[in-house]
């Protein structure tokens, strides 16, 4: 049995507690990891025993090479996803169709009502999802190379730093180095916040030089064989301030604290109350209004989460990132982030880029 059909024996076990014959995969990275096909606009249907992966012409020739043995229904022109789907599951005989809440349209799921009459559909969520939490082998020595690459292009977009640069320049330079490194592109724009605009969690690159302000704050990730890679620094591209260098000291406390806790067993709640503790107590609990991290895989952000509320218990095999924040408008902000897999004996950090805050000074 390969990986993917080792994935789909785990998401049939999963099916029949859901009380369904069958479900309908059409979120793309689902489709994937469920098969190992690249490309999109295609649904893959799985029941009991078959799967039937719905596409079209111009993926035929990919899907033989990249699934070779799985079954296809190639769409004739004319003929619509919801036909498709009615035709592939009346075959299976499936009765009761689940469909995927996150990823169907209203305007889909009304497709599919009018053509599948006879099929009574059922919304799920998260099945695919929740096997996606735990990462197989092949995953994790696959996010092992997106951070690789990832702090590759840093290191060289850092030795490269000019105070003349803009940060739509760096995002664009910080992107170039990551593809020359072997990645496929970012995971996401990246986040080049110079000074005050560092205290905005999710600031766009404009224009802003790095030379007129004292800290760089850098968020970024590199997209390997499609896993994603997510991590955060911050530079001191000016005079060291002591705010500045005190307000790191306190991030990089929490995250420290947090990435000690973490081992199978202990929640999402509780890592996030680890570095919320440490903010607090240093008086910015205010500041930091967002929770301390997310799953990475095929997707940015995933299941797991760390952050309040969250009571499922982290589970060997997960990847997540942590990345407590303090954000002071006016003034700037400082994040600090890495990639952290859980293992049977506590964690591994995947992410090696220094963090201390004398290596955060560039000159
Ligand atoms: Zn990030
Ligand atoms: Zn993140």
């Amino acid at each position: 049995m390969d990986r993917f059909e080792t994935r789909r024996d785990k998401l049939r076990k999963l099916l029949k507690a859901e009380k369904v014959e069958g479900l309908l995969v059409s979120n793309f990275n689902n489709v994937t990891y469920l098969t190992g096909f690249t490309g999109d606009d295609s649904w893959l249907l799985i029941g009991a025993k078959e799967e039937v992966l719905i596409t079209d012409f111009r993926y035929v020739t990919q899907l033989e090479e990249e699934c070779p043995g799985l079954r296809l229904l190639v769409r004739k022109q004319g003929m619509t996803m919801p036909e498709a789907t009615g035709e592939v599951s009346s075959a299976a005989k499936i009765g009761k169709l689940g469909f995927e809440s996150g990823t169907l349209t209203v305007a889909g799921h009304g497709h599919l009502v009018e053509k599948l009459p006879k099929i009574e559909l059922v919304s799920t969520s998260g099945l695919v999802e929740q096997l996606r939490e735990i990462k197989d082998a092949d995953e994790i020595a696959t996010l092992r190379e997106a951070v690789l690459v990832a702090e590759r292009g840093f290191a060289v977009l850092r030795a490269s730093l000019r105070p003349e640069q803009s940060e739509q320049q760096i995002a664009f330079q910080l992107e170039h180095q990551l593809r020359l490194f072997g990645a496929s592109g970012c995971s996401f724009t990246p986040i080049i916040a110079a000074g005050p605009r560092a205290a905005l969690p999710h600031a766009r690159a404009g224009d802003f030089l790095v030379g007129d302000h004292d800290l760089l704050l850098v968020d970024w990730g590199a997209q390997y064989r499609l896993y994603k890679s997510d991590l955060t620094r911050v530079l001191v591209t000016g005079k060291i301030s002591p705010k500045l260098e005190r307000v790191y000291g306190v991030v990089l406390k929490a995250q420290l604290a947090a990435i000690d806790f973490i081992k199978p067993g202990v929640t999402g709640e509780e890592v996030d109350a680890v570095a919320r503790k440490v903010i607090s107590e240093a008086g910015f609990g205010k500041n930091f209004g967002h929770g301390l991290g997310h799953g990475i895989g095929l997707d940015i952000h995933e299941m797991p989460r760390l952050g309040v509320n969250q009571k499922k218990p982290l589970k060997v095999g997960m990847v997540v990132t942590v990345e407590p924040g303090i954000y002071l408008p006016g003034w700037g902000g400082v994040r600090i982030e890495d990639d952290i897999l859980v293992t049977k004996n506590g964690h591994e950090v995947l992410s090696s880029t220094p963090k201390s805050f004398a290596e955060m000074v560039v000159s």
